[in-house]
């Protein structure tokens, strides 16, 4: 092979010539930066906390741009950012006034707070950085103010955190701020630079995973390097929240055998205790808490429906069983009990090695183990064993296997016979 025709080499011209692929690079998309603008409404925090604890990618993959074809992130958070005061607010007064250099983002944790309210008393339910008012006093900017004024110029604008995208615990029953959620305050018509309504991943707090990989999606799409992500009609990413928690849960097979737990700590399912996993679109337990680990219903905790849009009222009082369950649970245990015993004696029988079975003695250091079948089992076994080999063509023992391994010991015993004649002609 002549050198540059290596294929480790990759540098072959020949090869450049006739490929059919496009020979767009990931280094090729224009957009080598975005800024990400990090607003806080009423929130906990706990979205920031989720958020940079993610693993898949993480913040530091996505700030030092690390990802190939991921534009790098330049994040301005009020809390992560190491500048502050005036400094750190500059970028956001120069996206606002359409003087930055790079696209951009708006991130916005918890709900936004009706500030008419606040300021019909003088003061303000959340703000960051300060105007100055005609009095001469510097007055602070609400963050919904932000919101409004970033929005329309923005990519994308993307929505983390049940208070964020749906209102939350602050736009629960009570609530004096007339709080809602991002896409509430922005309307129906709402569209980013990009065209693309409000992204919402909820949770509280979401999986920081599903944050960080949701804005790396869109990222992708937005260098030109990644198609537009799927999003359901609520602008959920779809391939995080189509499913129900239910359909992921590591309990969901007990549920099904009709196997429920009546206190914590137990291991079978918990739809009894309360849990509202069967409806709730989440993929905490999938993707866990934090890499791969924790996850409610994985650590013995129920489902709240923390994800859902009726959260929390909808899913209150919390730790008691929904009424559905009654119906849905009662019908499980019914199928489920005949399903268990089933399962059961096959699982029982496959655990039997074929000479086990053959001596009636299982040789086992650890316990005694039967290998004698009661009389059910013998009955059930002997049916079980008539319907798994209906349509086989080959079944263990059968006369025709014995035939096949008589004719094929017999082709063998000749061939090496044949074999051996052989080798002693050409010895003599
Ligand atoms: Fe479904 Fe909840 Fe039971 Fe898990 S614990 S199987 S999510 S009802």
């Amino acid at each position: 092979m002549p050198d540059g025709d290596n294929i480790l080499s990759g540098n072959s011209d020949r090869a450049k010539k006739a490929s059919p692929l496009p020979t767009f690079l990931l280094d090729d998309s224009p957009i080598k930066e975005v800024h990400a603008f990090w607003l806080a409404g009423m929130s906990c925090d706990g979205c920031s906390i989720a958020t940079v604890g993610a693993k898949n990618p993480t913040v530091e993959q996505l700030v030092t741009g690390s990802i190939p074809g991921l534009p790098k992130i330049i994040l301005h958070h009020p809390v992560l950012s190491v500048t502050a005061g005036d400094t750190f607010m500059k970028a956001y007064h120069d996206a606002r006034d359409g003087k930055l250099d790079a696209p951009y983002v708006v991130i916005q944790e918890g709900s936004v707070a009706d500030e008419r309210i606040a300021g019909m008393f003088g003061g303000y339910w959340s703000g960051m950085g300060s105007r100055v008012a005609a009095d001469g006093s510097h007055q602070p900017i609400p963050t919904a103010q932000w919101l409004k004024d970033l929005a329309p110029g923005a990519a994308a604008v993307i929505a983390v955190g049940t208070c964020a995208t749906w209102g939350g615990i602050p736009a629960a029953s009570g609530n004096v701020t007339n709080a809602m959620s991002v896409m509430d305050f922005l309307g129906k018509d709402y569209l980013s630079a990009l065209g693309l309504p409000p992204i919402n991943v909820p949770g509280c707090a979401p999986v920081g995973d599903n944050v960080t990989e949701t804005v790396a999606s869109v990222l992708m799409f937005l260098a030109g390097v990644g198609p537009l992500p799927e999003f359901d009609e609520l602008g959920r990413p779809a391939w995080m929240f189509k499913s129900t928690v239910h359909r992921g849960c590591v309990r969901a097979g007990n549920y099904e055998e009709g196997k429920f737990a009546s206190e914590y700590g137990q291991k079978e399912c918990l739809v009894e205790l309360g849990c509202w996993g069967p409806v709730v679109q989440c993929n905490m337990v999938s993707r866990g808490a934090l890499g791969h680990n924790g996850g409610c219903m994985n650590t013995g905790g129920i489902c709240i429906g923390c994800t859902m849009p009726g959260f929390p009222d909808a899913f209150a009082p919390f730790y008691k069983r929904a009424p559905g369950t009654m119906v849905s649970s009662n019908l499980s245990r019914t199928t489920g009990s005949f399903v268990s015993y089933l399962r059961q004696f096959t699982q029982r029988s496959r655990n039997l090695a074929p000479q086990w079975r053959q001596v009636g003695k299982v040789p086992s250091g650890w316990a005694n183990v039967s290998s004698s079948k009661g009389s059910m089992d013998a009955v059930v076994g002997f049916f079980y064993d008539k319907v798994k080999q209906i349509g086989t063509e080959f079944t263990p023992g059968s006369s025709r296997q014995k035939a096949l391994q008589r004719s094929a010991s017999t082709f063998l015993s000749s061939a090496q016979e044949a074999q051996r004649s052989d080798s002693a002609k050409e010895v003599s």
